[in-house]
C-alpha cells in the first residue's frame, strides 16, 4: 500500500519507480556488489588528516568504530603507486561553459588523467599525505558520530550551500544541487540504519528499522531525493560508457584474473539489454543551463559544490570522513561527466577522468543502489512497525 506513494516518474527524471526498483534488484545491484569487491575498486586514495578550514577540530566520535584501517603499503596495487604523468595538462581556464549535449567522444580512454576536477576541492591531483584505504575493511555503517559536530556539518552544507528551495524562487539547477545532497544524506542515513550497533556490550550489529523510518521514510521527499540521486549518478555512468568500457583496470601481475573480471563486469553493466530498455535516459542533463544565466549559474553551482567538498575535511569521525569524501568525489565526478563535456567543444575536450574519480563514482553508485534496495524492501515492514502501514 505504502509503496503507492512512490508511483509514476521519479521527479525530474525519465524513469518510473517501479522500473528503477526492478532494474536495480535484477541487474544493477548484483553487478555492482561484485564490482566493488574487485582489486581496482576496493582501494581508494584519500587524505584523511587535514585541517578543517572553517572551524577548530572538535572530533566527536564515541565508538572505536570511527577509525579507518589503512592498508599496509604492500597491499595496494602496484600501478596505483606510480605517479601519473602531468605531461598533457588540459587547461581548465577558458573552457567554454554553457550548452550541454548528451554525447561523449567515443575515442574515449587515453589513460587516467591528473587534470583537476573543477567540481571538487580535493582529488587525486593533491598528493600530499594521501593514503590508500581498503573499502571492504571499512564499511559505511553506524559509528556513533552524533550530536552538534555532525549536525554542524549538515547545517553548513544545507544552509550555506543549497538552502531548501522555495519553488517559485530558485531555478531547476539549484534544486538539483539540493536534491543531490539530500539524496546522499538519505543514503548515509539508510546505511546507518541498515548496519546499526544494536547492543554495544555484546557487539551485536543489525538493522534498525525504527531509525530507517524516523530519519528517512517518514519524509517522502527524502526517499524521492534518494531515487533522484541514484538516477542522476546512473545517467553519468551510462553517459561515460565508452570511456568506462575502454578504461584500464590493471592492478598488478598478481591480479590478472581479477582485473579481467573487473573489465567484464563493467561491460556487463552496459550490455545488459534490460538496462538499456528499461531506463535508457535516467536523467536528461541537456535540459539544464539553457537560459541566459546558464554559464554564470553553472559556475556558481560549481563553486557551491566545491565548498561542500571542502567541508568534508571538517567531518569529525574518520570513517564518516572517508565515506563522505568518497561519495562527494563520486558526485563531483558525475557532475563533471554530465556538465563539463561541452557540446561545441567535444573534440577538443574529451572526457578525462582520474582513476580515483572512477573508483569513487562506481562505489557511490553501489551505495545508492544498496540504499534504494533497502528502502524498497524494508519500507513496508518499517512503516508497519511505526504504525504508518
Ligand atoms: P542528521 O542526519 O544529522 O540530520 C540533520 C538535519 O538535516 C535533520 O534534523 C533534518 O532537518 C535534515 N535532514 C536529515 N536528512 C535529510 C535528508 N535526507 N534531506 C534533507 N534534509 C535532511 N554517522 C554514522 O553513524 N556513520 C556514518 O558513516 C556517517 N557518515 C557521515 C558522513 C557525513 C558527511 C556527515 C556530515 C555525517 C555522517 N554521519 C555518520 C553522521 C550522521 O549523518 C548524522 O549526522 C548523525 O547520525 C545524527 O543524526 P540526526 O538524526 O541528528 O540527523
Amino acid at each position: 500500500e505504502k509503496q503507492k506513494k512512490y508511483i509514476g516518474m521519479v521527479e525530474d527524471c525519465c524513469c518510473d519507480y517501479e522500473t528503477v526498483n526492478k532494474l536495480n534488484t535484477e541487474v544493477l545491484h548484483p553487478l555492482l556488489q561484485d564490482l566493488v569487491k574487485t582489486p581496482f575498486y576496493r582501494y581508494f586514495k584519500v587524505k584523511l588528516w587535514c585541517d578543517c578550514p572553517f572551524w577548530p577540530d572538535d572530533g566527536m566520535c564515541r565508538l572505536r568504530d570511527c577509525s579507518v584501517c589503512e592498508c599496509p603499503e604492500s597491499e595496494f596495487p602496484e600501478p596505483f603507486k606510480k605517479p601519473l604523468s602531468k605531461d598533457n595538462p588540459v587547461c581548465q581556464e577558458g573552457k567554454p561553459q554553457g550548452a550541454v549535449d548528451r554525447t561523449v567522444d567515443t575515442r574515449a580512454f587515453t589513460g587516467w588523467t591528473v587534470t583537476d576536477n573543477p567540481w571538487t576541492s580535493d582529488d587525486e591531483t593533491d598528493n600530499d599525505e594521501m593514503t590508500y584505504v581498503n573499502l571492504l575493511l571499512n564499511p559505511e555503517r553506524f559509528t556513533g558520530y552524533i550530536g552538534p559536530s555532525a549536525r554542524r556539518i549538515w547545517d553548513a552544507i544545507y544552509s550555506e550551500n543549497c538552502p531548501k528551495y522555495a519553488s517559485e524562487q530558485s531555478c531547476q539547477e539549484e534544486k538539483i544541487l539540493y536534491k543531490l545532497v539530500s539524496g546522499l544524506h538519505s543514503s548515509i542515513s539508510v546505511h546507518i540504519a541498515s548496519d546499526y550497533l544494536l547492543d554495544e556490550a555484546k557487539n551485536l550489529w543489525g538493522q534498525n528499522l525504527t531509525m530507517l523510518y524516523d530519519r528517512v521514510l517518514r519524509y517522502p521527499d527524502r526517499v524521492r531525493n534518494l531515487y533522484f540521486t541514484f538516477l542522476f549518478v546512473l545517467r553519468a555512468v551510462t553517459k561515460a560508457e565508452n570511456y568506462l568500457v575502454e578504461a584500464e583496470y590493471e592492478t598488478g601481475r598478481d591480479n590478472v584474473i581479477e582485473d579481467l573480471k573487473t573489465k567484464s563486469l563493467m561491460k556487463q553493466l552496459f550490455s545488459d539489454p534490460k538496462t538499456r530498455a528499461a531506463c535508457p535516459l535516467p536523467f536528461d542533463e541537456a535540459k539544464l543551463w539553457k537560459g541566459q544565466r546558464g554559464p554564470e549559474l553553472k559556475q556558481q553551482i560549481q563553486k557551491q559544490f566545491r565548498n561542500i567538498s571542502a567541508i568534508m575535511d571538517c567531518v569529525g569521525c574518520e570513517k564518516c570522513r572517508l565515506w563522505g569524501k568518497l561519495q562527494i568525489l563520486g558526485l563531483g565526478t558525475a557532475l563533471k561527466i554530465l556538465f563539463t563535456v561541452n557540446g561545441e567543444d567535444n573534440l577538443r575536450h574529451n572526457l578525462e577522468l582520474q582513476r580515483n574519480e572512477v573508483i569513487a563514482l562506481m562505489n557511490l553508485l553501489n551505495r545508492l543502489s544498496e540504499s534504494v534496495k533497502f528502502v524498497h524492501e524494508m519500507s513496508p515492514v518499517a512503516e508497519r512497525i511505526a504504525g504508518d502501514g
